[in-house]
This record gives structure tokens, C-alpha cells and sequence, in this order.
């Protein structure tokens, strides 16, 4: 199927000078031709008049889990593999037509469905995943309660054997290195470690460093033989500062980071992916959900700072990609994102943390996140100007005239 966009506004992922009056030409899933002079439109193409409203790149989530279909980790535990799918068909969707044409799935997914993704099985956004997360034990990525018997047999020696949906115990050199290269294995596009303390884990502070300097720089060693990154989740700047400083490319949240933590994640060319959706839709809706009273205690010392901590990554010039972590039903509200960030981030600069930013964090600039000739055709034509009102695209896709993914026309309202 051919498209062909006439008379379109385009904003191209980075500037925010907006082109007027430009032809787009979309065939065989790329962006094949940009003109300022009309187009012809060959029998079989479709044109979309885009009078009064705005081309842009499709968005692209850098931190979701498909598989988390439920707030409280134990619970997803139990519920099966049958339930943890049908939320991510029903997460992966809702995605899509929010005008997400990528997610980065960095916690627990896996090929099979980045398979029935890429087959047409399963209606979604393009999907990178991390894989499992590598976690020491007593680590974020550790779920036991602190009244489990260890199970020293299993994890020691067999690496593995202490895993759970989302993540892969693994302590010391050899387990570390073994973990990292079976999930490299099984296809994944880079590598996720729990950096420090976490808000869903039962037993470690949030304050907490994790891992040793030797294993991170291991890991992201073997990463960079496959020509792929790490990526820490980590809440303190010191556990932000120490994992930059071994390797780490991308920190996931970042929320207790200072001004001096945030300049040195900005010298180094790091990434930051905040997320601000999941601390608020805990602190709003975590008790009722059944979020663990121990969990919630903790989120609510990190939702304190999270502001203040984006507005430290502004100051710097640090790299930030969207990203939201949503977990079960709250998987909805992954475009209040926008709103949030709105508090602290001109529209232009959210734009590209949707979009340019987050491409290049996913390694895929040039190809994705932007528009441009030879680009993948991931397309939103939005019904007026995002870079005025940002609440476009907060709204769900209910502003969004038609999503475009890999050139397939997934949605179009035609105009009356
Ligand atoms: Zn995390
Ligand atoms: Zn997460």
C-alpha cells in the first residue's frame, strides 16, 4: 500500500520550526520521497489531506512491561502466562492507538512476543525488549519475602534457577556473565540491571546500591562486544553516578538525582528515562489497587522528589527519553506522561524525548523517531499543533487524525 500525505505541517522529530505545505510519500513501510512541490498519486495510493493539523514521527515508550499485569508483583507471579499475555494484547493495543508505534519493553519481555508482534499475530507498537533484568539477590529484582528460605542451591552455580517473570538473580563474575549472554541469546536488544533499591521489591531500601563495580563493568563489557548497551534502574544519585561512571548507557528513573549527579550523566553523553506516570498513579491509586503497604511507603518518598529531580536532568542538558513503567490497570494512563513532564519541559522538548531522543537511545536514530527519506514509515498526523498544546497528545489518540506504523494505515478518522 502506497500513502501519500498531501499539504502537511511536519514536525521532523527535532526542530521546531515547523515545515509548511510538504508531500510525504510512504511505500513498502518507509518514508520514500519529502517535497515541497505536489506529488503525483499513482492508481492505489491513498492521500490523506492533512489541512490543519500536524505530521510527526509515531511516539516511542521507552520504559513499559508488558507483562505486568497486576500492581503487585507477587500477583503477577501467580497469575500465569495465559493472563500476563492477554495484558500485554490488551496493554500493547491500547499502546498503539495512543499513537505509540515503539515501545521498549525493559523487564520481563521476551521473543516469543516480539515474534507474534513482528508475524501480525498480535495487534502493536514495534517492540525492543531488555529481556529478563539481571538483579543480585536481595537486590530490586529479588521478590522473595524476607521470611522465604533461601534457595542458595538453586541460584549458586546454576544460573537461572533463580529467576522470576521479570528478572534473573545473578551474583558474582560467572553468573553475571553467564545471565547476560542467555538473555543476549534469546535475542534481547540490551541489557537491564537493577542498579539499586527499588519501590515493588520487598527487602531493600531504596538508598541502596547494587551490584559491584567489577560485575557492572563485566556486563556492560559483554554488551558492547554485541554492539548493545546497559541500562540500570536506579532511584539515588549515587547508584546513578556509580553506574554511568562503570559504563551504564541509559539510567530508568533517575528521580533522587542532584544538580553535580545530573551534570556528569550529561558530560558522559548518558541517557536518563523518568517516570513520573507510575509514582503518581501509585501515590493516587496504589492502597485501593492492593499495592504493598511496604511498596507504598516507598513510592511515596520517591514521588517528593521527582519533580525537582527532572528539573535537575533540564539544568544539566542531560539526554531523557519517555517512559512511564505503568503495571496492571494503570497500564491506561501512559499518555498523562506528556501532562506531567508539561510541569517542568517546553512541548518541543517533550516532542523529542517521544520521539528523536528516544531513537537514539534505542540505537535505531535515523530510522525511526523521525521523518525523513528512508525512515521507517511510523507516522501521527495530529489534529493541530503539539508543539502548542502538548495535551494532543495526552488525550489518548482522540486527537490523533491517523497512525501510520511501518507503513500500514492503523488508524484514520476521515474528516466529515
Ligand atoms: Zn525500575
Ligand atoms: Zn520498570
Amino acid at each position: 500500500m502506497s500513502l501519500l500525505f498531501a499539504n502537511a505541517r511536519v514536525f521532523d522529530g527535532r526542530s521546531g520550526d515547523c515545515a509548511e505545505g510538504l508531500w510525504v510519500r510512504v511505500a513498502h513501510g518507509l518514508i520514500q520521497e519529502i517535497s515541497t512541490t505536489p506529488l503525483p498519486a499513482p492508481e492505489g495510493t491513498q492521500v490523506i489531506d492533512c489541512a490543519g493539523g500536524t505530521l510527526m514521527p509515531g511516539l516511542i515508550d521507552c520504559h513499559v512491561h508488558a507483562f505486568a499485569s497486576d500492581v503487585a508483583v507477587g500477583r503477577i507471579e501467580s497469575a500465569g502466562d495465559a493472563y500476563r499475555t492477554a495484558h500485554a494484547v490488551r496493554m500493547l493495543g491500547h499502546a498503539l492507538d495512543c499513537g505509540f508505534t515503539t515501545v521498549r519493553d525493559i523487564g520481563g519481555g521476551n521473543h516469543s512476543l516480539w515474534r507474534a508482534l513482528a508475524e501480525g499475530l498480535v495487534r502493536g507498537p514495534r517492540y525492543f525488549y531488555a529481556g529478563k533484568i539481571l538483579s543480585m539477590t536481595g537486590g530490586h529484582g529479588d521478590m522473595r519475602p524476607i521470611d522465604e528460605r533461601p534457595r542458595y542451591e538453586a541460584v549458586c552455580g546454576c544460573a537461572g534457577a533463580g529467576a522470576n517473570v521479570f528478572a534473573v538473580i545473578a551474583d558474582g563474575m560467572d553468573a553475571v556473565l553467564r545471565a547476560t549472554r542467555e538473555e543476549l541469546r534469546q535475542g534481547a536488544h540490551c541489557i537491564k540491571i537493577m542498579g539499586s533499591g527499588g519501590v515493588a521489591s520487598p527487602t531493600d531500601p531504596i538508598w541502596m546500591n547494587q551490584y559491584r563495580e567489577d560485575e557492572i563493568r563485566a556486563i556492560v563489557n559483554e554488551c558492547t562486544e554485541r554492539r548493545t548497551y546497559v541500562s540500570a534502574h536506579c532511584h539515588p544519585a549515587s547508584a546513578v553516578r556509580r553506574c554511568v561512571e562503570f559504563g551504564v548507557r541509559c539510567i530508568e528513573h533517575g528521580t533522587l538525582i542532584d544538580d553535580d549527579t545530573a551534570s556528569f550523566v550529561a558530560e558522559r553523553g548518558a541517557f536518563i528515562v523518568p517516570t513520573l506516570s507510575i509514582i503518581f498513579a501509585l501515590v493516587e491509586q496504589g492502597r485501593a489497587l492492593g499495592f504493598p503497604p511496604q511498596s507504598q511507603a516507598k513510592v511515596e518518598q520517591v514521588f517528593e522528589q521527582a519533580i525537582s529531580g527532572l528539573e535537575a536532568m533540564r539544568r544539566a542538558g542531560v539526554k531523557l527519553a519517555y517512559g512511564t513503567d505503568l503495571l496492571g490497570s494503570t497500564y491506561t494512563d501512559q499518555c498523562r506522561e506528556f501532562t506531567l513532564r508539561s510541569r517542568v519541559f517546553t512541548p518541543l522538548e517533550i516532542l523529542r524525548q517521544a520521539t528523536s531522543t528516544a531513537a537514539e537511545l534505542l540505537m535505531m536514530d535515523g530510522r525511526i523517531g523521525c521523518i525523513a527519506p528512508g525512515a521507517e514509515a511510523d507516522l501521527l498526523l495530529v489534529d493541530g499543533d503539539p508543539l502548542a498544546d502538548i495535551g494532543l497528545l495526552a488525550a489518548d489518540g482522540r486527537h490523533l487524525r491517523a497512525i501510520v506504523r511501518a507503513g500500514e494505515l492503523v488508524k484514520r478518522e476521515t474528516t466529515a
